[in-house]
């Protein structure tokens, strides 16, 4: 590891070592406490030695961001003992248990609208994202994204981007404010290795429909049997502070509907060769008669079969609304 990476990490620690020895001093002689002294003191020694970040018992490289969640690991997740396993697999639950609680009310109608969803880890832990939320003024925002990472540290970071969402909602915002301040409080809340893709709707009693698209796969208006594209208007939250992001506007009448989806869909892959947007595509133009249900359902059901009903590679998530 170079010194570049290291310096910051050696910094943090040194830190971390003055608060415990503070500590120490106020609970003299708790063993627990002297206990993780010396795992930092450990630490700082093998950054000194080089010997940091390499597993002590494979040899191999341990997980970076395993270190960056905790600098004091020192075996990769395969050399875990029982002990460490099972801390690890408590962590993942709580974490999911966490997750599936944020998830909104499926098959919902709310003002003309009907929104369904699917949402489906590929571990215990999704770092995808899927909000449906009624607004004051009778209309909708539905948000569907992908977090960097994966594990316990992206769904956290999917959950407090959920929380950040939720808390801004309350400032009558527009689609674009609201998509604004959720990207700046985001990037200066986490470390600059965190971004989410990730699009954001609003339909309102009218048919009239707004989409913030913070470089996120295009959602797919289908509308008289044609599938349009809508792309990208800006960069994913969590990159840069100063990201400036526009909403693309249009109208849907009876019928019309809207398909988001992660990129566990159009990346599952069967003999090498990926689902990919053409399919989801084709596909969509034959879901004009069908409830935004029955479209969710119709997509899980191509995938599974175009996959084999293999185990999922990556997250998925697809959202269908439908004006009615
Ligand atoms: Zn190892």
């Amino acid at each position: 590891m170079d010194s570049a990476y290291l310096s910051p990490i050696k910094n943090q620690l040194s830190e971390r070592r003055e608060r415990l020895l503070h500590t120490n001093k106020n609970i003299p002689n708790s063993t627990h406490l002297l206990d993780l002294l010396k795992q930092v003191d450990a630490a700082l020694e093998r950054i000194d030695n080089g010997s940091y970040g390499i597993c002590e018992i494979c040899k191999g490289e341990i997980e970076a961001e395993r270190l960056a969640a905790d600098p004091l690991v020192t075996v990769c997740l395969e050399d875990l003992n029982a002990h460490q396993q099972k801390a690890l697999e408590l962590d993942l639950e709580f974490a999911s248990k966490i997750q599936r609680n944020l998830l909104p009310q499926n098959n919902l109608y709310v003002n003309g609208w009907e929104l369904s969803y699917h949402y489906e880890p590929a571990g215990p832990v999704s770092g995808d994202f899927c909000d449906i939320i009624q607004m004051a003024d009778n209309s909708v925002l539905f948000v569907l994204g992908d977090v960097s990472g994966k594990g316990v540290a992206a769904s956290l970071m999917m959950s407090h981007l959920h929380a950040l969402i939720k808390s801004l909602l309350s400032f009558g915002l527009s689609v674009n404010e609201l998509v604004d301040k959720a990207n700046r409080l985001f990037c200066e809340s986490t470390m600059n290795t965190n971004y989410a893709t990730m699009v954001f709707g609003k339909a309102n009693t009218l048919g009239e429909v707004e989409i913030c698209n913070a470089g996120h796969n295009a959602p797919l208006l289908l509308s008289d049997g044609i599938v349009k594209p809508i792309d990208a208007t800006g960069i994913p939250i969590g990159l840069f502070c100063e990201a400036v992001y526009t909403v693309e506007k249009f109208s849907l009448k009876k019928g019309d509907s809207l398909l988001l989806y992660t990129d566990g869909l159009t990346e599952s892959f069967a003999d090498g060769i990926e689902y990919g947007e053409a399919r989801v595509k084709s596909l969509l133009t034959s879901c004009h008669n069908h409830s935004a249900e029955a479209m969710v359902r119709i997509f899980l059901k191509d995938n599974k079969e175009y996959t084999g009903n293999a185990s999922l590679t990556d997250d998925l998530t697809i959202m269908a609304v439908k004006k009615n």
